[in-house]
């Protein structure tokens, strides 16, 4: 879990929106989309107990949160990190898989119909 803390806190820092394209900088949550495409790089991705299929995943500044209530259908690129250097690569570039909308709650392992989770967050 140290891990995953500090590369929320890295890509708090250095991230930038997956659809605004603005720093996170002033986010207070690490906001993490799955998406319905295949990932082809090592980290980060999510993959489903559902159909071990490998998902690019997103990063979502607060405000283009909390604006879209839909904002997983207008994000614009996935994230990739290797080393400590950022790519993004075009979801229209990507491979489409075929979608999931039932994930597992990220706290209690419960099942819900959401398509993101709110990685961590900061006061
Ligand atoms: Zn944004």
């Amino acid at each position: 879990m140290e891990y995953m803390v500090d590369f929320a806190h890295f890509l708090l820092k250095k991230a930038t929106c997956c659809i605004c394209s603005k720093t996170l900088n002033g986010s207070k949550h690490l906001n993490l989309a799955i998406l319905d495409k295949k990932a082809t790089w090592k980290s980060p991705v999510w993959m489903s107990s559902l159909d071990h299929q490998v998902r690019a995943v997103a990063v979502v500044c607060d405000g283009c949160h909390n604006e879209n209530p839909g904002f997983v259908e207008i994000v614009k690129y996935a994230i990739e990190v290797r080393e400590d250097e950022i790519m993004l690569h075009n979801v229209d570039e990507l491979e489409n898989v075929e979608p999931i909308n039932i994930l597992p709650d990220f706290n209690t392992g419960s099942m819900k119909d959401v398509k993101y989770m709110p990685f961590i967050g900061y006061n």
